[in-house]
C-alpha cells in the first residue's frame, strides 16, 4: 500500500470501528478512541485504555500521561505527528478500572487490525495490558522493559518495545527514569527496525516482582 492508500484505508477502518459494540463499553462511552497520529508511522505507541479526557476529545493521551508522552518523545527529536498513539481499548472502562478479559478479547481485532493496515517497524507498548496482549506472554512490564523481542503480529514480524505506562511514571520518579532511559534507545532501534525489521531482540533480567497493580489504574 502507498501512503495515500493506507491513510484511506485507515480511516475507513476508523470509520467502522466508530460504531463498535462488541462489548459492554459502548454503552458509557462518548465515542470510540481509534487512536491519532500518522497511519504511515514506522512506530507506534499502544497504551491500555482511554481515559476521561481522552474520551471526551475522542484522542489518545490527552491527560497528564499524555503530556509525558509528548515530553519524552521531543526528548528523542519527535512529535506526535511523527508516531502512530492507540490502546488496547477502544472505548473508557468506567472509572477507569483496569479493562477485563472480555473487554481486551473483543476489542483486540481493532488493535490487530490497526497494526496490519499500518504495517510499523517498531511497536512500542505502554504498560502491562498493552505488553502482555501483543507478546503474546504473561510476563510482566517491570521484567521486560527496555528489551526489544521479536513478535509475529498477523503476517509480519514485528519489533515490540515494551515501556512502563507514561501514567506510572508519573508518580514514581525511579520509574520516570527508567521510562527516560528505554526511551532514549527507540531512535536507534527504529533506525535498526527499519533496516533490518525485527531484527533486535535481548532476553530480558531477572527482577523482582511485577507490581502491576501501581502500573495500572493511573490516568
Ligand atoms: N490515555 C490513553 O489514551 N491511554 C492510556 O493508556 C492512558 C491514558
Amino acid at each position: 500500500m502507498d501512503v495515500v492508500e493506507r491513510a484511506a484505508a485507515l480511516r475507513a477502518h476508523a470509520e467502522e470501528t466508530a460504531g463498535c459494540t462488541r462489548c459492554a463499553l459502548a454503552q458509557g462511552r462518548t465515542q470510540v478512541v481509534y487512536g491519532s497520529g500518522s497511519p504511515n508511522a514506522d512506530l507506534v505507541f499502544v497504551g491500555e485504555a482511554p481515559g476521561f479526557h481522552e474520551d471526551q476529545q475522542g484522542i489518545p493521551f490527552v491527560g497528564q500521561a499524555g503530556k509525558l508522552l509528548d515530553t519524552l518523545l521531543a526528548g528523542i527529536g519527535l512529535t506526535r505527528a511523527d508516531v502512530f498513539v492507540a490502546n488496547v481499548l477502544k472505548c473508557r472502562p468506567p472509572g477507569n478500572r483496569d479493562p477485563l478479559p472480555e473487554e481486551i478479547a473483543a476489542c483486540e481485532p481493532h488493535l490487530f487490525r490497526q497494526i496490519e493496515l499500518m504495517e510499523p517497524k517498531l511497536v512500542a507498548t505502554l504498560g502491562n495490558f498493552a505488553t502482555k496482549l501483543l507478546s503474546g506472554k504473561p510476563a510482566g512490564i517491570t521484567k521486560v522493559h527496555g528489551h526489544p523481542q521479536e513478535v509475529v503480529l498477523g503476517a509480519r514480524t514485528v519489533t515490540l518495545y515494551p515501556l512502563y505506562h507514561p501514567a506510572a511514571a508519573l508518580y514514581t520518579p525511579s520509574m520516570l527514569k527508567v521510562l527516560e532511559e528505554d526511551f532514549a534507545r527507540l531512535p536507534a532501534l527504529l533506525e535498526s527496525a527499519i533496516e533490518a525489521p525485527a531484527a533486535a531482540s535481548t532476553p530480558p533480567p531477572v527482577e523482582e516482582p511485577d507490581p502491576e497493580s501501581v502500573q495500572l489504574g493511573l490516568f
